[in-house]
């Protein structure tokens, strides 16, 4: 890292340094008028309070790598291998940091102890940064994008890294703890290795992987930014406000760092290796069309062949392997319901007040045609935008309210556009849209079913098949991913518990609602009308004087309730007075 500023100026100066870069900048009509009030030169005592001094915090993360693989099935199709290797790796890397924390005296930095930094080699689109990015939502810390290619550009390859660690900051709120904790991914880290043959840029590239050793391992990164005038700006404020100057930085030790890339040429290098070795692979390797199967024979001599410093290469010891994406998975990958490009769509449509149910025909015909773009998934973006945009573009200045995306759209979008906007039309319109929700609906249900158990543990909720129902409807009627679907009705049936406890503190009565009507009840509160307090006031009027009644006559205070009790509370009061009579009398007969 490179010490800027190992003093720093007196604020006087800093005020000039201002003023020469505005006029610089805009010539000298702009001047600094008395910007900033300083205090009185350099303060001998400390200021009052330090409200700026960063509080320690402990990192509570306790995911297993098992419990990450589940989670990242239900976003991202393929890619096992990948998944397995981030997933454990990546937990391991934050589970250690937290037993750091518990046993500060343990062994933690072995000489030679390397940090699990990772190398992920794949095409694009195939789930690379999509992967990272639930990842580091899932753990909750702060991650950022950078390019690789972006720096030997600039030719300022340390202050270009240092930005980056500096983003984590601003992307933890300003929590430099937690920012100490975060992931910085780079991509094309590929274009930074030196090409063999060509000298020029070589030393550039080299260069940038140099720059990179250190911030990889650990380094001090100063938080504010040597020579920028908002840097310097807000260091003024700071330094009027506190009398302090800004010393505070970030270590880059525990900060995880993920570099992609699509390597073109080295399958080649790997097969070249192992025909070599004669071990009996190079035949077999040869004969396998698939990229990515010879990929996950890499070593880090071959990734030196291909132009990476030893050093560097020693900096990123676990590797992971992405597939290619064929045209089913780009399929599957439309099709699953948390596809954020299928739900960002009905977003778009909703906007207008406009709901849009797709068909799987489209949804297959949409994959083929990004297939053939050979982008992965990234294509299939501009072609659902592609096949959409005049039903997005006309539809809202009419009245149409449901848009069934069929596979029409594609085949002859102008004649369906105009019957879907045509008023004479919506009844056939509507029908289509039904068929394709009821087809939604089924199949949400089967997702669920297939993934009933990691959604029962996940949420604390015990999916039951008619849960299953009520969960694939509300999919349908909403816009949100299935682990939001699923978190409200944990929510709702949550809001149940409560209404059995209200019922019990204002009425001393201990109401149970059996499944049945646990579920009838959540499928009210799914219905948006319908709020837990309402549901309350219903309760106590349907049951309190029946309920305060029978219990009036045989002394009994716990009832259970079911679903045709919620839906006529005065049949099943009146069944349980019979019942208490008929217990009456019966002793009363007995005792005469
Ligand atoms: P890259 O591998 O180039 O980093 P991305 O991860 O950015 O590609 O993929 C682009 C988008 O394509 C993602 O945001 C996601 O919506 C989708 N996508 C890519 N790969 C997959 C996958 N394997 N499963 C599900 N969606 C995927």
């Amino acid at each position: 890292m490179e010490t800027h500023n190992e003093k720093l100026p007196d604020p006087r100066e800093i005020e000039r340094e201002l003023a020469e870069f505005l006029s610089k900048k805009f010539g000298g009509e702009v001047r600094v008028i008395s910007p900033f009030s300083f205090p009185q030169e350099l303060r001998e005592e400390p200021p009052p309070e330090e409200p700026l001094k960063e509080e320690k915090k402990t990192i509570t993360f306790d995911l297993k790598p098992e419990e990450l693989i589940s989670y990242l099935d239900q976003y991202i199709i393929r890619q096992d291998e990948a998944k397995a290797i981030l997933a454990t790796k990546i937990c391991t890397h934050f589970n250690r940091i937290r037993r750091a924390e518990e046993f500060p005296d343990d062994v933690q930095d072995m000489v030679g102890g390397v940090k699990n930094n990772i190398l992920m080699i794949g095409p694009t689109g195939v789930g690379k940064t999509y992967m990272i990015k639930l990842i580091a939502k899932k753990i909750g810390v702060p991650f950022v994008k950078g390019d690789a290619t972006k720096f030997s550009e600039t030719g300022y390859v340390g202050g270009d890294v240092e930005d980056l660690v500096r983003d984590l900051v601003a992307e933890a709120d300003g929590d430099i703890e937690l920012a100490q904790h975060g992931i910085i991914y780079l991509d094309e880290i590929d274009k930074i290795a030196a090409s063999r043959g060509m000298i020029g840029a070589d030393v550039s590239r080299t260069g940038v992987q140099r720059a990179l050793l250190k911030p990889m391992e650990e380094t001090d990164v100063e938080l504010k930014v040597p020579h920028d005038p908002i840097s310097i700006m807000q260091e003024i404020d700071r330094f009027r406000k506190t009398g302090e100057r800004d010393k505070r930085s970030i270590n880059t030790k525990n900060v995880l760092f993920i570099m992609s890339g699509a390597f073109g040429g080295l399958a080649e290098i790997i097969t070249k290796r192992l025909t070599k070795q004669r071990i009996g692979f190079g035949a077999t390797i040869k004969e396998s069309k698939d990229e990515s199967e010879i990929l996950k024979h890499v070593k880090s001599e071959d990734l030196t062949e291909f132009g990476f410093e030893t050093e560097f290469v020693g900096r990123l010891p676990v590797r992971a392997i992405f597939d290619r994406l064929s045209e089913s998975d780009l399929s599957e990958i439309l099709r699953n319901p948390n596809n954020p490009v299928i739900l960002g769509k009905k977003l778009d449509f909703a906007a207008y007040n406009i709901s849009v149910k797709f068909e799987d025909n489209l949804l297959r015909a949409l994959a083929a045609m990004a297939f053939i773009e050979n982008t992965g998934a990234r294509g299939l973006v501009s072609a659902v935008e592609k096949a959409l945009l005049i039903f997005e573009k006309r539809m809202p200045s009419t009245d149409a309210k449901l848009f069934p995306a069929t596979l029409s759209v594609l085949e002859s979008p102008e004649k369906t556009l105009e019957i879907y906007t045509d008023s004479e039309h919506q009844e056939e319109v509507a029908a289509v849209f039904d068929k394709l929700a009821a087809e939604e609906k089924a199949s949400i249900k089967a997702y669920l079913l297939s993934n009933k158990k990691v959604l029962s543990e996940k949420h604390k909720l015990n999916l039951t098949p008619s849960r299953m129902e009520i969960a694939a409807g509300f999919y349908v009627n909403r816009i949100m991913d299935i682990g939001k679907v699923i978190e409200k009705i944990k929510f709702f049936s949550d809001e149940v518990k409560k209404m059995e406890l209200d019922f019990y503190k204002k009425h001393d009565i201990n109401i149970v609602m059996e499944d049945d009507a646990m579920d009838y009840l959540i499928e009210q509160l799914a219905d948006n009308d319908v709020t837990p307090e309402s549901l309350s006031k219903m309760l106590s009027a349907d049951f309190e004087l029946g309920l305060k009644l029978v219990r009036e006559k045989t002394g009994k205070n716990r009832f259970f309730i079911t679903r045709s009790a919620l839906l006529a509370p005065e049949a099943y009061i009146s069944v349980l007075i019979k019942e208490a009579l008929s217990v009456k009398s019966a002793s009363e007969r007995n005792i005469s």
